[in-house]
């Protein structure tokens, strides 16, 4: 999964975090444990030095190692059984007084040689899951909460159909392609009027994917493009270079709204540059729009309409503005 940099580094923030919580409490927990009972600690002392004190005999001059070692070992029975009498008699397992590392797999360090492990992968998909959320707001965009209802059911001759039958499977094929998405899964067109769903619908679908563990991007084509021209323009910030970095490179892209920016030439070179770009790196996107096809085409150039009308897959929005009926 290509996570950004940002949802990398928080994720790994979090999982030192936990790391050390998880080492204080084990450590608050045995010293407890010491404190009630003393005696343990000094068993527990007295075992451990006993491999320096074999080491010491061993290298000791002029006295006879293996008899110095069997006294140890006699000595350090004793002391095991004392410590499992003392244990049992307090009602402890030895687990009580053991450390465990927050994940058994990598220890706690989030990777597995060059592979991350799953502990790591989960923080990441939290993360972008937060971060998503913080780009869509407080809406609560799910299939679930998605109303066909709010679409005529009237026959409309023009259509051949009713729009709340071909919203329905406009639906149907949104929420299968979340289900099923992958770096192989196609690019999506989503064109229509205003309040026709298309923004609730990329929200559903960039949560059902962010929950997945694909790193997904959410944003208006205003914003994108005003990052786009920030750096263009030099007058950038780490930030704004990320935010470049994180359009091009995370797993789904969500371009929303794209026609209601002030189109220059420098927006239209950077949709040029982000559609070719994804579409090489074979990575998916999905660009709603309100404006209408041969509109596409007169305000971003035949170039890019065709990239886009050949390479992705088209869904009309139909019906009458539901945002006067707010989703629920
Ligand atoms: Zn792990």
């Amino acid at each position: 999964m290509a996570y950004s940099q940002e949802i990398l580094h928080r994720a790994k923030v979090r999982l030192a975090q936990a790391k050390q919580a998880h080492e204080e409490e084990d450590a608050a927990r045995i010293s407890r444990i010491y404190r009630e009972i003393p005696r343990l600690r000094e068993i527990d002392l007295a075992l451990r030095r006993t491999m320096a004190q074999v080491m010491a005999v061993t290298f000791q001059r002029g006295q006879d190692p293996a008899q110095a070692i069997v006294k140890i070992k006699e000595e350090n029975l004793a002391l095991q059984q004392e410590r499992d009498w003392l244990l049992q008699a307090n009602d402890l397992e030895e687990a009580d007084l053991a450390t465990t590392p927050i994940c058994p797999i990598c220890g706690g360090s989030g990777y597995i040689g060059a592979r991350m492990c799953d502990c790591l992968k989960e923080l990441c998909r939290q993360e972008q899951k937060n971060e998503l959320t913080s780009l869509l707001g407080t809406r609560k965009e799910s299939f679930d909460n998605f109303r066909l209802d709010y679409y005529s059911a009237e026959f409309d001759s023009r259509l051949g159909s009713s729009p709340r039958k071909l919203m329905e499977l406009v639906f149907l094929d949104c929420q299968h392609y979340a289900k099923t998405f992958s770096l192989t899964s196609p690019s999506l067109f989503f064109i229509g009027a205003t309040g026709l769903g298309k923004t609730f619908l990329s929200g559903c679908i960039a949560r059902a994917v962010a929950d997945r563990g694909f790193s997904v991007v959410y944003d208006t084509a205003v914003h994108v493009f005003s990052q786009f021209e920030a750096e263009k323009f030099g007058n950038f910030s780490q930030e704004t270079h990320q935010s470049v970095q994180k359009y091009t490179l995370c797993d789904l892209l969500i371009l929303d709204d794209l026609g209601t920016e002030m189109t220059t030439q420098l927006t239209i070179s950077a949709l040029y540059t982000l559609v070719n770009s994804r579409l090489s790196g074979g990575l998916p996107t999905i660009i709603s729009t309100n404006l209408p096809v041969k509109e596409v085409e007169s305000r971003y150039s035949a170039p890019i309409a065709s990239r886009i009308l050949g390479c992705y897959e088209v869904y009309k929005f139909y019906g009458q503005d539901i945002r006067m009926r707010p989703q629920d």
